[in-house]
This record gives C-alpha cells, sequence and structure tokens, in this order.
C-alpha cells in the first residue's frame, strides 16, 4: 500500500455547470497527484497536492530529448451515481512496458491504481452526470534532471492529471472520413510505435494538419518500412469486417496495444465471430471494397470507443463504407462496452473496477 499525503485545496474551483460545451482536455479538476524517483531512492514522497503549474529546470531532461510516457483512461458515473474504472490493470501495465522502452524506471501497478482510485474518489464531485459524460484520467511521467546532455535520466515526476470530458457523440454516432498516409510513416520496427510517449504523438502531426487541410480528420498509417500493410489511425486502433470477418492488424511492435482494442477482440470472439489479428495490406482492403466485401471500418479507443470509418481515401480512390453509416458489429461493440462503462450492463467480463458508490 502505498503511503499518500493528502493536501487539500483552499481555494476549490467552480465546476462546470453545462455539462454540453465539456468537450475535451480544457478542464481540470482541484488536485493531482504526485510521486518522485530519484536513484537511490526508488519511487517516494507520494501525494495528492493542490492542481497548479510545475517548477521544472528550463534544463530538464523531458523538455530536450523527450523522456516521456502516458496513459489515458476514464472514470464513469453510473445510474446509481457511483464511480467506476475500466481495466485499469491493463493501463499500468501498459505503461510498466512504455516505461521499459524509454528506459523509464518501473512502477508498482497495484501502487498506480490505488492512486487513481484515491485521487478519483477525491474529485468525484467533478465526474460528471450527462450521458456519454465521464472523467479523464491521464497518468504521466518525466524526466527531469537538470541536463541537457544524452542519457536516461536519474530524476523523474509520475503524476495523474483529471480533465471532466463531454459526449464525444453529442449528434449520435457519426461516421469519420480517413485517408490512407502516403507519404509519412508513424513507426517502424524496433522503434516505440507500441509505447505510449510524446515522440509518437509529435511526429504526426504534419501528416495529421494535412489530412485536415483535404478535409479529412485522421490519417491510417501504413507500416514504416514497405507502407503496404496498415497500422493504425491516429489515437485508435482500426478494424476492419470483410465478409464477415473481424479483422485488426496484429501487434508486431509498431502498432500501439490498445485496450479498447483488446476488448473488442474479446467481446467478438465471446459473441462467436470469426476474429483475426493479422498483417493486412491496403491493396487486400481496395479488393475486399471492389467485390462488394468491405463491410465495416471501425477505429477503437478510449476516447471514442468505437468510431465508425464512412470514407476511406487512398490515393485516387474514395471508398465509401457501409453506406457513410454505422454497421451492425461496430454498433454492438459500441453498445456493448459504453454499456459495461456505465454500468448499464452486467460486467460479465470483470472489467469494472469500483471507485466508490454513490
Ligand atoms: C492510446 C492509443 C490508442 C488506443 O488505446 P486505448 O487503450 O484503446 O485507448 C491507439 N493508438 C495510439 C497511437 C494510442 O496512443
Amino acid at each position: 500500500m502505498l503511503d499518500i499525503r493528502i493536501e487539500r485545496t483552499q481555494t476549490p474551483k467552480e465546476k462546470p455547470t453545462d455539462e454540453s460545451k465539456l468537450g475535451f482536455g480544457h478542464i481540470f479538476t482541484d488536485h493531482m497527484f504526485i510521486m518522485n524517483y530519484d536513484t537511490g531512492e526508488g519511487w517516494h514522497d507520494a501525494r495528492i497536492v493542490p492542481y497548479g503549474d510545475l517548477t521544472l529546470s528550463p534544463a530538464a531532461m523531458c523538455l530536450h530529448y523527450g523522456q516521456e510516457i502516458f496513459e489515458g483512461l476514464k472514470a464513469y458515473r453510473t445510474a446509481d451515481g457511483s464511480i467506476q474504472l475500466f481495466r485499469p490493470d491493463e493501463n499500468y501495465k501498459r505503461m510498466n512496458v512504455s516505461c521499459d522502452r524509454m528506459v523509464i524506471p518501473q512502477l508498482n501497478e497495484e501502487d498506480c491504481i490505488q492512486a487513481t482510485k484515491v485521487l478519483v474518489e477525491m474529485e468525484k464531485d467533478w465526474v460528471p452526470h450527462s450521458e456519454g459524460t465521464s472523467l479523464y484520467i491521464r497518468p504521466f511521467i518525466i524526466a527531469t534532471d537538470p541536463y541537457v546532455g544524452v542519457r536516461p535520466a536519474d530524476h523523474y515526476l509520475f503524476m495523474i492529471i483529471l480533465s471532466p470530458s463531454g459526449a464525444y457523440y453529442s449528434t449520435g454516432l457519426n461516421p469519420v472520413k480517413i485517408y490512407v498516409e502516403k507519404q509519412y510513416v508513424r513507426a517502424v520496427r524496433g522503434g516505440t510505435g507500441f509505447a505510449k510517449t510524446a515522440a509518437n504523438y509529435a511526429i504526426s502531426l504534419k501528416g495529421q494538419a494535412e489530412a485536415h487541410e483535404q478535409d479529412y480528420e485522421q490519417v491510417l498509417w501504413l507500416d514504416g518500412v514497405e507502407q503496404k500493410y496498415v497500422e493504425e489511425v491516429g489515437s485508435m486502433n482500426i478494424f476492419f469486417v470483410i465478409d464477415g470477418e473481424v479483422i485488426t492488424p496484429k501487434l508486431t511492435g509498431s502498432v500501439l496495444p490498445g485496450i479498447t482494442r483488446k476488448s473488442a477482440l474479446e467481446i467478438c470472439k465471446k459473441k462467436g465471430y470469426k476474429v483475426s489479428e493479422r498483417r493486412i495490406s491496403i491493396e487486400e482492403i481496395a479488393k475486399a471494397y471492389d467485390e462488394g466485401k468491405l463491410d465495416e471500418v471501425f477505429g477503437t479507443g478510449t476516447a471514442a470507443v468505437i468510431s465508425p470509418v464512412g470514407h476511406l481515401k487512398w490515393g485516387d480512390k474514395i471508398m465509401t463504407i457501409n453506406n457513410n453509416e454505422i454497421g451492425p458489429i461496430s454498433q454492438m461493440l459500441y453498445d456493448t462496452m459504453t454499456g459495461i462503462q456505465w454500468g448499464k450492463l452486467p460486467d460479465e467480463f470483470g472489467w469494472v473496477c469500483k471507485v466508490c458508490e454513490g
């Protein structure tokens, strides 16, 4: 058990009253969790303190060489007012995998879950009430040594901040338009694609910006070696339903192992769908489309849960999927997953982690 020192704010903020205007990632709660790491001492000094700015040396190593990792999960309010998390053990397991890749010291996963629960319970009044809303949880670690040489740091901060977030789909599950990125790549074999680290996002911004200029919302990344096999979308994993088979690219090191992806696979298997994790080329997808066998395409991620793809552009070819409407498997996955997350369906997989009763 982590011994967490708690310092409460003397100046609590106004909570947002209009939950339809929450959006994503702008508002932060009254408190945050912090823990330090120093070589020789390990992780220590776990505390919850008033939310506020950090003091960092301008030479702090994270600012120069990107030694940083993060996670993203949510707390949900159920109909009886209790608060729950979805598979937080998976997030902290993945966080340690990211840490290992970025040479950041490992954390005790149980301690991290405890810290999350204590912080979320303290901030429970910040978990919004409206349909589809949640409290976004952002754990992250930065290297703080004031040193501009390149080496793994000796000093780190692990923090958790919380942000009330609006309903992702305020106007129904609208399909997104994505295009296949032909110029830039996001990750390469042996690189950091499987780690949730800032650099993977920094290098994706240029492709994303060019997609926006062409009125597409996201890009679909191909593998970094041959630019032939499909990998994933911005911050979502990708699924294809071809001739009734549910297919997602397998985890070869350059794809982020999404927890929503994993959960979608488990649900599909349990419901008896034919499921494959394998390499899938963009040619195979275009061919399936031409043969009328590309039934559904959707992304998976914590933010949107399931994001149906309505238009997929590859060069000059524009594929309109399922008449630009959400398909039956996408809808089933969305209903099952959100049902479990907001406590409307029984948790037959044991994925829910209760924070507090209502
Ligand atoms: C976080 C993330 C995902 C989705 O992971 P979830 O655990 O399902 O939220 C997918 N791709 C990338 C690049 C990500 O960073």
